[in-house]
């Protein structure tokens, strides 16, 4: 199984995408998780990473499509996998295709999950990251049996910079000029469907599995 999530910040891409993940055995690709787990490495990439997403910017393309591309090559990509957050611009997009198709590989599913602006922006307020194994909460619609702890770990949940409001509108624009015309590049191909992100986490995780059908 290859599957791409496409759609907006705060969606519930993640959410959806860990439950992929599992039910079907396949890693996670979350280049957001990625370059979040690097924080608080003294390199680098962490420090451009860093940078860029605190801003509500797109890492620069070289950066992310080499951070890829050699995490495709670990052996447990072998049996396929779901990316959740990549590919995010044409650019992207075209590293992809073309890494998979010298592998004579094609995606099986792209999935394009979307909802609107007023809901993902609400999603986005309430969204609280573990610190330590980014599990995600919202402070209404999915909250952690003690205020501010780990469901999962006991790790200390925040808010991640990016989902203050200033930055949460960058997003969103570069979100509408950058990687929604991504959209128009896999309508055509085979495995694309539209799912919409509106309802609760269980009635997205439905409709996502009635596409992959
Ligand atoms: P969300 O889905 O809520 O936007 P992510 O964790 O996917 O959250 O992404 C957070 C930030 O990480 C992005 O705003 C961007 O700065 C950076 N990022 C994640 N994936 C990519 C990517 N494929 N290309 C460039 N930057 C990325
Ligand atoms: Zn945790």
């Amino acid at each position: 199984m290859k599957i791409i999530l496409i759609g907006p910040p705060g969606v519930g891409k993640g959410t959806e995408a860990k439950r992929l993940a599992t039910l079907f055995d396949i890693p996670h690709i979350s280049t957001g998780d990625m370059f979040r787990a690097m924080f608080d490495e003294d390199t680098e990439l962490a420090k451009i990473a860093k940078a860029h997403i605190n801003r509500g910017e797109l890492v620069p393309d070289d950066l992310t499509n080499a951070m890829v591309i050699e995490r495709l090559q670990e052996p447990d990509a072998k049996k396929g996998f779901l990316f959740d957050g990549y590919p995010r611009n044409i650019v992207q997009a075209k590293a992809l295709d073309d890494f998979l198709s010298n592998q004579g590989e094609t995606m099986d599913a792209v999935l394009y999950i979307d909802a609107d602006i007023e809901l993902i922006t609400e999603r986005i307020a309430g969204r609280r990251v573990c610190k330590s194994c980014g599990a995600v909460y919202h402070v209404n619609y999915k909250k952690p049996k003690v205020d501010g702890v780990c469901d999962q770990c006991q790790g200390v949940l925040y808010q991640r910079k990016d989902d203050m409001e200033a930055t949460v509108r960058r997003r969103l624009h570069i979100y509408h000029d950058v990687t929604a015309p991504i959209i128009d590049y896999y309508k055509h191909q085979q495995g694309f469907h539209a799912i919409d992100g509106s309802g609760n986490i269980e009635e997205t995780h439905q409709k996502v599995m009635d596409a992959i059908q």
